[in-house]
């Protein structure tokens, strides 16, 4: 089932996630709907938060970006990240970040905007699985850049936070008149206007 995806302004993206305890058929199905709704809008992540439910808990897929090149480690195996993809994580935590780089991300719940965004270049993500299993993920590259951006999501931040001042002060306008829209209920059919890549 899709879901509706929150926008800028929903007081819930800046909740922080809830631990999950315990893997349920609730927690089951909400992935499974998690993973449809992102797709149909075609994002390459999704976290709790930004289809109101305030959990630690997140969606990832880059299997469908041509250009932008990851890699994975799984367990300390390398994998080939398309292969992996998706990924259902649960309590994520990043338990190392190195390096930095700067590149171009877009948001499910900001349509239309993209912003450069200082991340960490290669992070370690320590994580449980829909079947309980607690995982390590190494990940450089795009995979790295959304693992960020998701954990992020999970702990109430937004990509606009991460913005220089300068940019985000030439976006003002825009996520000002986003969040009024928001708050006036009025949410727009992201399949025509996020395009791919956002998360
Ligand atoms: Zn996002």
């Amino acid at each position: 089932m899709r879901l509706s995806i929150l926008q800028y302004g929903d007081p819930i993206l800046r909740a922080k996630g809830k631990q999950i305890d315990k893997i349920d058929n609730r927690i089951r199905e909400l992935a499974q709907n998690m993973l449809e709704t992102m797709r149909a809008a075609n994002g390459i992540g999704l976290a709790g938060q930004q289809v109101g439910e305030p959990l630690q808990l997140t969606v990832l897929d880059i299997s469908q970006v041509e250009d932008r090149p990851s890699t994975m480690k799984l367990n300390g195996e390398d994998v080939d990240p398309k292969a992996a993809m998706p990924l259902v994580l649960i309590n994520p935590l990043i338990t190392l970040s190195e390096g930095s780089a700067v590149g171009t991300e877009g948001c499910l719940s900001f349509p239309e905007i993209t912003g450069e965004i200082e991340r960490a270049e290669s992070v370690s993500v320590s994580a449980q699985t829909l079947e309980n299993k607690t995982i390590e993920i190494e990940a450089t590259g795009l995979l790295a850049r959304a693992l960020q951006h998701e954990a992020d999501h999970l702990n109430g931040i937004l990509f606009i936070d991460r913005m220089s001042s300068a940019a985000k002060a030439s976006l003002s306008s825009r996520l000002k008149r986003l969040q009024k829209e928001t708050k006036q209920g009025r949410v727009k059919d992201r399949q025509s206007l996020v395009g791919q890549s956002a998360l």
